[in-house]
Formats: structure tokens, C-alpha cells, sequence
């Protein structure tokens, strides 16, 4: 049984990690300050003997004994990580010194979540893990670009300087149950709207375009990352390498909906990545790893989720 420290563990992708390791029989320990995560999201699991809650902010420092990290802790929805700016870079940027401090003191190997925005509004298509990126660093998505890109450098540094075994993985665009459903990330919104039968918000023309990943094949490529070779650090992107238009996205949902809510367009917000798509030949190379999940499928189950949400 490995202790393993899961921050960021009540939110959307952490609960859903800590219901992978906690059924696996491994020790959890969930760190959150519950900024965007939800108690509702591990309450099933509170009773569970191999699984232990701790209310913590990790821009503090935290003395624990583990034998692995998957640092996740960051709010993930632009307009969550743009409420308190200056607090998501301390999260990204003092929150992985601080796990990275933790992980050297006990010698653990540590997991980092970082994602797609890394590769900023993309002149290199689809996105490959040698692109160095496209990003802002002074525009209102720099603090969480910025911040994320900062911890991968930490991440990279304890590596070479303190031999720290890390594994750094470019999370792009995942959905599923457990997303908060006013995050403003496009598929809640999308489903929340259909089911509500409110207008649909386009921004900008909806041209632009995402890769959206199921909860579940991005979990598992979580899990394969950690337990992969020790040489194998990443950074590796996990995604869906199937691209589609907002539009697109739309009209699939108002399908599986039977909703008949109207499409209406809205500004587009500022430094919006117009596309985004995964090469994904390195996890399949070394985590033997694709999405199996259609996104018809995978919508569908979220949707059933957010009509059980909205009725309770
Ligand atoms: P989320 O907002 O649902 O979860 C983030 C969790 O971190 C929440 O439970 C929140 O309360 C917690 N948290 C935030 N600041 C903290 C702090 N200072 N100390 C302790 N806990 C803190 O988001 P998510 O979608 O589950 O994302 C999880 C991780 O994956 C994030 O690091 C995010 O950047 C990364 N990621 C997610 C996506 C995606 O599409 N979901 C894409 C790329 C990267
Ligand atoms: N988007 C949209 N309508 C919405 C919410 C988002 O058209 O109600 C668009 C947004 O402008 C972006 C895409 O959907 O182009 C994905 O947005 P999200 O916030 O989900 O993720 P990110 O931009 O971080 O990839």
C-alpha cells in the first residue's frame, strides 16, 4: 500500500483520481483548500479507511510522509483562475516549490498537472511537446500560462539539481461529471444551457476549435504516467487528438439534449487560443495510451450528471 498525496484531490480531476487509487487499495491523502473543489465530489469516500481529507492551502509549506504526489491543486476555469490572479500564480509557482520541497525531504516521486494553455494561442498545429509556445505574459490567462509554465521549469530543476524523480503531464481540455457547472468552461456551460433551455453562448464566431478528453481515459493516463519508467519524465500531452469547432460542439449537445435553446454569439474573450489540438505519439509510445471514449459517449454521461445535479 504506497501513500500517496493527491492535491487539488475534491476538485473536478482530483476526485476522480482519488476514486481510481482509493479502489486500487493505495493510502490517500487529499489536500485541498476547496477554492474551486466541493466536498460533494469525495463525500463518498470520507468513510473509506484508506482515505484521509486535509483542508490546506498549498502555497503553504506541509510536512507529511508519502511515497508519491500527484500535484494538481490550481483552479483550472478561466474565469475562476482569473478571480484572484495573483493567487493562482502563488498556487502554481510557491505551490509546487512547496510540494517539490516535500518530494525531496521524503524522496517521493511527484505527478505535475500542467496543460495545453502552456503552448499559449498555438502557431504550431496539432501541438507537439517540443513547441515551445505561443503565450501572453502579461495578458488576464498569464497567471495561470505563466504560473504552470514556472512550475514545469521548478519541476525540471529539482530534476537536474536534486535528481528529484519528476513526470510532468500537458493536460489538455477534459470533461466529465464533477466539473462545476458554473465554472464557465465551455462543455458545462454548453450542457447546463441545453438542459436549463437558456440561449447558448457562442464566443466569437465559434470557429475556434478544442480537443476534448473523457474524465476517465484522462485519469488512466494519469495513473500509467506515474507508474511509467523512472527515464521518462515528459513533459507528454494527454488529450484527444479529435478536433472540433464551438459550433460543432454545440450542435452536438443541443442533439444529445433534445434541447431546442437558440445559439447566440458573445465577445470573444481576450488571448482565446483559436485552436488546439494533441500530437499524442509520445503517450502512445510510452504510456501504450489513447482516448477510447467517443465524445458522443462521454457527453452523454455528463449530461445525465448535470440533469441529476439540477434537479436535487
Ligand atoms: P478544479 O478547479 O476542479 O480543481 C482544482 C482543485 O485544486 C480544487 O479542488 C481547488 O479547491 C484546489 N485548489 C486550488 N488552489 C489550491 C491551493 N492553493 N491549495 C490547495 N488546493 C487548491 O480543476 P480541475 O479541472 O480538476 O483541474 C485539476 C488540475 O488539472 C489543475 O492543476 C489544472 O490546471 C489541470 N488541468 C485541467 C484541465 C481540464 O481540462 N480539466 C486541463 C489542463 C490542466
Ligand atoms: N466558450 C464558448 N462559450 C462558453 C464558454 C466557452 O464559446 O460559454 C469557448 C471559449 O471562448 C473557448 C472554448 O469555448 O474558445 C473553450 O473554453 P474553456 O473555457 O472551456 O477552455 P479553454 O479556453 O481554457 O480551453
Amino acid at each position: 500500500m504506497k501513500k500517496i498525496l493527491v492535491s487539488g484531490g475534491s476538485g473536478f480531476l482530483g476526485s476522480h483520481l482519488c476514486d481510481r487509487l482509493v479502489a486500487k487499495g493505495e493510502d490517500i491523502l487529499c489536500v485541498d483548500n476547496f477554492f474551486t473543489g466541493s466536498k460533494r465530489n469525495i463525500t463518498h469516500l470520507l468513510g473509506q479507511p484508506n482515505f484521509e481529507l486535509l483542508r490546506h492551502d498549498i502555497t503553504f509549506p506541509l510536512y507529511v510522509e508519502v511515497d508519491q504526489i500527484f500535484n494538481l491543486a490550481c483552479p483550472a476555469s478561466p474565469i475562476h483562475y482569473q478571480l484572484d490572479p495573483v493567487q493562482t500564480t502563488k498556487t502554481s509557482v510557491h505551490g509546487a516549490i512547496n510540494m517539490l520541497g516535500l518530494a525531496k525531504r521524503v524522496k517521493a516521486r511527484i505527478l505535475q498537472a500542467s496543460t495545453s494553455e502552456v503552448y499559449g494561442n498555438p502557431d504550431v498545429h496539432p501541438q507537439i511537446e517540443e513547441y515551445w509556445g505561443n503565450v501572453n505574459p502579461i495578458g488576464i490567462r498569464a497567471c495561470y500560462d505563466e504560473g504552470k509554465r514556472c512550475a514545469e521549469t521548478l519541476f525540471f530543476d529539482y530534476h537536474r539539481q536534486h535528481n528529484l524523480e519528476i513526470k510532468v503531464i500537458r493536460i489538455f481540455n477534459t470533461y466529465g461529471p464533477r466539473m462545476h457547472p458554473n465554472d464557465g468552461r465551455v462543455v458545462s456551460n454548453f450542457i447546463v444551457q441545453a438542459i436549463k433551455g437558456e440561449d447558448i453562448s457562442i464566443y466569437g464566431d465559434g470557429q475556434q476549435t478544442r480537443s476534448f478528453c473523457y474524465v476517465d481515459d484522462l485519469i488512466e493516463a494519469m495513473l500509467r504516467m506515474m507508474e511509467s519508467p523512472a527515464e521518462f519524465v515528459g513533459p507528454v500531452n494527454v488529450g484527444c487528438p479529435v478536433e472540433f469547432t464551438m459550433l460543432e460542439l454545440a450542435e452536438k449537445v443541443l442533439k444529445l439534449t433534445g434541447g431546442t435553446s437558440k445559439l447566440i454569439f458573445k465577445p470573444i474573450p481576450a488571448d482565446d487560443p483559436r485552436q488546439r489540438q494533441p500530437n499524442i505519439d509520445l503517450a502512445k509510445k510510452w504510456l501504450g495510451w489513447e482516448p477510447k471514449v467517443s465524445l458522443e459517449d462521454g457527453l452523454s454521461e455528463t449530461i445525465a450528471y448535470y440533469r441529476k445535479r439540477l434537479a436535487e
